[in-house]
């Protein structure tokens, strides 16, 4: 029986964990994944606004987290696969066969991007299909691309694939985009950049690697294709809640809803980071949270609260 099991060793449960051993929780943190960091694995462009630290991306800044982590006395499990998990009797069953319990949990298992669902997505992921424009735009240079989605993130990423592409075709499925102005008249004056809005992506071709997309515009009968070498999309994230859904109160979009100490509708089930954060999600909020739920825990579990 452990005090805590942290569910998700992104920036949340990793400041949550450092927490928990802080106030002398016994705690646990399990991580799906091979290496810790969630989404600042992914974060290629430099990290500018988490106070007093600069990182010129994610990972640098995970390495500012290690650091910090490091000399903490909590148990660490990587490559964890969660079979199942019962919120009220705080028993996580994991894949190896292995049966865990804890006084409190805490979920801290954050956002994944959002998929089409379109034929051609999974097929030439790593193939054509673009994880960020910072990191992949030297090897679409000189090629036509297409990026899908209408908010900053798209509108960011085209602006930086039209620095070294021909042409970027933004294809978004609404009427206006809806990144910030400065980015859309960005995209405005950019000769390389055409948009179609109320489109929508319906299938990415190819055969070794992408070759063009097809595209069907709302008022259009049949949908159309055009020569591309690369695609990116960018049409938002959504919560990792699928393991127990079914068990606490989410909103409408599957966040968890928490109070201001970071508790769920469940007692001793606690919620920190983008899981339970849909409209501000940032490093700053994640790791804050994870310090919240940990005194709160700590102070139900009459442990000592002043560190
Ligand atoms: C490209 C990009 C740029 C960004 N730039 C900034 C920025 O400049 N400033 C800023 O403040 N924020 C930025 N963010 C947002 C920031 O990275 C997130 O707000 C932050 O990572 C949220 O931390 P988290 O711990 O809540 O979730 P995550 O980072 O999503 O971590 C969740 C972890 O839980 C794990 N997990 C999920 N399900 C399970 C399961 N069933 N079992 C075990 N483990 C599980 C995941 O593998 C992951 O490691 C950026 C994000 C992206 C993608």
């Amino acid at each position: 029986m452990h005090d805590v099991i942290i569910i998700g060793a992104g920036p949340a449960g990793l400041s949550a964990a450092f927490w928990c051993d802080e106030l002398g929780l016994d705690t646990l943190l399990l991580e799906q994944a091979e290496q810790i960091g969630g989404q600042l694995l992914r974060v290629y462009n430099p990290i500018e606004n988490y106070l007093g630290l600069k990182a010129h991306n994610g990972q640098e800044l995970l390495q500012h987290f290690s650091q910090g982590v490091e000399s903490a006395e909590f148990d660490l499990w990587t490559g964890v696969g969660i079979e199942s998990l019962d919120l009220k009797s705080r028993r996580i069953s994991l894949r190896s066969g292995e049966q865990l319990q804890a006084i409190s949990i805490l979920l801290a298992t954050g956002v994944r991007r959002r998929e089409l669902g379109v034929p051609g997505e999974k097929e030439f992921a790593g193939r054509g299909i673009l994880e960020s424009a910072t990191r992949d735009r030297n090897l679409v240079a000189g090629r036509d691309v297409c990026v899908i989605g209408g908010g900053d993130a798209a509108a960011e990423n085209a602006l930086l694939l039209a620095d070294v592409c021909p042409t970027v075709t933004l294809v978004h499925r609404g009427k206006r985009l809806r990144a910030r102005r400065a980015l859309v008249e960005g995209l405005q004056a950019n000769h390389c950049v055409t948009v179609f809005t109320e489109s929508v992506l319906t299938r990415i071709i190819g055969n070794t690697e992408v070759e063009a997309v097809e595209i069907l515009r709302k008022d259009g009968l049949k949908p159309f294709q055009i020569a591309v070498g690369g695609v990116l999309i960018r049409v938002g994230v959504e919560p990792n809640t699928e393991l127990f859904r079914d068990q606490l109160q989410l909103d409408e979009k599957n966040y968890i809803s928490v109070s201001s100490q970071q508790e769920t509708s469940v007692p001793f089930i606690f919620a920190i980071g983008d899981v339970a954060n849909p409209l501000a999600p940032t490093i700053s909020g994640a790791t804050g949270s994870g310090a919240t739920a940990a005194k709160v825990i700590a102070a139900r579990l009459n442990r000592k609260t002043s560190g």
